[in-house]
């Protein structure tokens, strides 16, 4: 029962060095992810992971539930404080679990969902046909326009016009511009649809002003908690009072058992984190990053899909120099460098081949790194891209890598645990 977990469970204690290894060594892009800090994290290891709360606050189907009460009630008024909701659910145990549980609030199988497509940036769950929602509703899809590639709002307007959704969503996976969240509020209340924004990426933004809040213009809000929110990995759903008795029922019973306590209380801690003045700063270090990252891959003759970026991510579309995304990532991993293939609109290649990369910098950014480094990033991108099949130069990119992410080093007190 006391035993440490090396003694427990050495092939797991190893692979657990590994990844802490591997997540300090490597310089990590992915737009969706993201390190959070020691008091998220135990948290996130405590013992209220022993623990069953089926139910809500005062309200339990167990006994025992009074510091779950506590810590699920403060994810409730915090999050309500940072994004100005009427109801916040606390429960999701991911994006994913948030959706489901929004379309099944307003829609019965068959109603027509109006969601951006996967292939221009849009997410899984917004209608695609692999997916619960492409097999449960009947699926209408908008887009970018193929100019400029921005959200083409008047396609939205005639797709809704013609087609009467119950529910337009939108939000991002691959998006790198602002969202017009008041300019759906207004197509979906000409057609008498609700709306939904799904701010998994951008919530930390969102939160500290630096993109347009959903709010007061959507019905409904779902987020992830683990993205630029730098939370644990988790859902959060938020709704105008009129929907909170119905989509709470929803929650639970309807689609989900006992919640994830332990992961409630972290994420009541990475909402605490972000109300802190900090949290705007670490957001804008974000953006101002993306944007030197951006230029600088640019002035290296990459073309950015929309030409820049908004926000904390942007989509280089490699293929204009020649290398597919499924290169690309391969040969920057080699280097030490982890981004992720993504198509671009209106892709010539396959999904799983993908002419661009998704880039962000949340997770450079939470490790302390600014401009300055952004530029050396774009440079070693670059670099790999040029010649993606040559091992000699991954082995230099990797070298610098390590230079660099020696100086900004990633929870240095379970590094020297490891002997680190
Ligand atoms: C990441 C993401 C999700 C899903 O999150 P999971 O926690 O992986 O289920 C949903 N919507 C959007 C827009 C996302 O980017």
């Amino acid at each position: 029962m006391s035993e440490p977990l090396h003694e427990v469970d050495a092939e797991v204690a190893r692979a657990i060095a590994g990844e802490t290894r591997r997540q300090n060594e490597t310089l990590e892009l992915i737009a969706s992810e993201n390190f959070v800090s020691e008091a998220v994290l135990e948290a996130a290891g405590s013992v209220f992971t022993n623990k069953y709360a089926e139910g809500y606050p005062g309200r339990r189907y167990y006994g025992g539930c009074e510091f779950v009460d506590q810590v699920e009630t403060l994810v409730r008024e915090r999050a309500k404080q940072l994004f100005g909701a009427d109801h916040v659910n606390a429960q999701p145990h991911s994006g994913t679990q948030a959706n489901v549980a929004v379309y099944m609030t307003v829609c019965k199988p068959g109603d027509t969902l109006l969601g951006m497509s996967l292939a221009h940036g849009g997410h899984l769950t917004h209608g695609h046909p692999l997916n619960f929602s492409g097999k449960m509703y009947r699926v209408v899809s908008y887009g970018v326009r193929q100019g400029d590639e921005r959200i083409d709002y008047d396609e939205m307007a005639r797709l809704a016009g013609e087609h009467k959704p119950r529910l337009i969503v939108c939000g991002a996976s691959a998006y790198p511009r602002i969202i017009d969240f008041k300019r759906i509020h207004e197509i979906a209340s000409s057609v008498g649809a609700l709306s939904m924004a799904d701010i998994a990426h951008i919530a930390g933004m969102v939160a500290t002003g630096l993109h347009p809040n959903p709010f007061p213009h959507m019905d409904f809000v779902t987020t992830t908690t683990h993205k630029t929110l730098r939370g644990p990995r988790g859902g959060l759903i938020m709704c105008r009072e009129e929907f909170a008795k119905e989509l709470d029922k929803i929650v639970f019973p309807g689609t989900q058992g006992g919640p994830l306590v332990h992961i409630i209380a972290a994420k009541a801690v990475c909402l605490r984190e972000a109300l802190q003045p900090g949290f705007a700063d670490y957001q804008k270090q974000i953006l101002a990053n993306a944007k030197t990252l951006a230029a600088s891959l640019s002035s290296e003759g990459f073309r950015l899909v929309s030409g820049g970026t908004d926000n904390h991510l942007m989509l280089v579309d490699v293929f204009s120099r020649g290398v597919t995304g499924k290169e690309a990532e391969q040969a920057l991993e080699k280097a030490g460098i982890t981004v992720n293939k993504n198509a671009i609109p209106f892709d010539k290649n396959p999904p799983l081949v993908a002419s661009g990369i998704r880039i962000g910098t949340p997770a450079v950014t939470t490790r302390g790194m600014k401009e300055h480094e952004m530029e050396i990033i774009g440079r070693l991108i670059a670099r790999v891209l040029r010649s993606p099949a040559d091992a000699e130069v991954q082995r230099q990119v990797r070298q610098s890598v390590l230079d660099l992410t020696d100086k900004f080093p990633l929870y240095p007190k379970r590094l020297a645990a490891i002997g680190q």
